[in-house]
């Protein structure tokens, strides 16, 4: 299939398939290649289109060809739905390795999650305000994050959340790589995609 060109792990491929994907969507041809050339990616993408697999899938990739213990992908959210969503692909396309994934959103008791970080997971997917409460608890260190995804960075906006992402960002380390996903391109959004990413690859549908 069209999935054969990306070179993905047998494990990927194998959950790829279990999970009935027979060939890539077009965000996924664009995107995949150059995530998984390490470059920054703005992918001008809504829900709907495969946006989610396009960065799931070169994540997994990366950190199962060269496996590390610690905190290494931070995905931010501006929904606990969407943070569910996310979380969820990353179980299902993951299903065939050992790496782990946790959600972490407001609204639930704190303490489950608190519990789920203790377990060392290589993934986290949150929404901003839980993420910089727990951080302020140092229940959770961002030292290690190798890549950060800003998932619909347009509703993080509309939301409020972008002083919340840019403290976030304060607590990253400087050398990562960076994906970040927005349905529009308003002033705003360009700004912080100017702050975030160094030369990406636009990818647009
Ligand atoms: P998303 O835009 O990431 O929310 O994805 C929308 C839906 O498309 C989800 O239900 C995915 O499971 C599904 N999907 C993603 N990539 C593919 C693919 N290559 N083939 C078929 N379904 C897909």
């Amino acid at each position: 299939s069209g999935f054969d060109s990306f070179s993905l792990r047998h494990e990927l491929v194998q959950a790829i398939d279990e999970m009935g994907y027979t060939e890539p969507r077009p965000i996924q041809v664009k995107g995949v290649p150059p995530a998984m050339q390490g470059r920054d990616v703005l992918g001008l993408a809504q829900t709907g289109t495969g946006k989610t697999a396009a960065f799931v899938l070169p994540i997994l990739q990366r950190l199962l060809v060269d496996r590390r213990p610690g905190l290494r992908v931070l995905v931010v959210t501006p929904t606990r739905e969407l943070s569910m969503q996310v979380h969820a692909e990353f179980e299902r396309l993951g299903q065939f390795t050992p790496l782990t994934a946790t959600a972490i959103f407001g609204g639930v008791p704190v303490a489950r999650q608190i519990r789920a970080l203790k377990a060392r997971p290589d993934i986290v997917v949150a929404c901003p305000g839980r993420l910089l409460d727990l951080l302020n608890q140092r229940a959770l260190s961002l030292a290690e994050v190798e890549v950060l995804v800003l998932d619909e960075a347009d509703h993080m906006f509309d939301m409020g959340f972008l002083p919340d992402v840019r403290r976030i960002l304060k607590a990253l380390p400087a050398r990562r790589q960076n994906l970040m996903f927005s349905a529009t391109m308003a002033r705003e959004i360009r700004k912080l995609a100017d702050e975030v990413l160094h030369k990406p690859a636009v990818v647009e549908l």
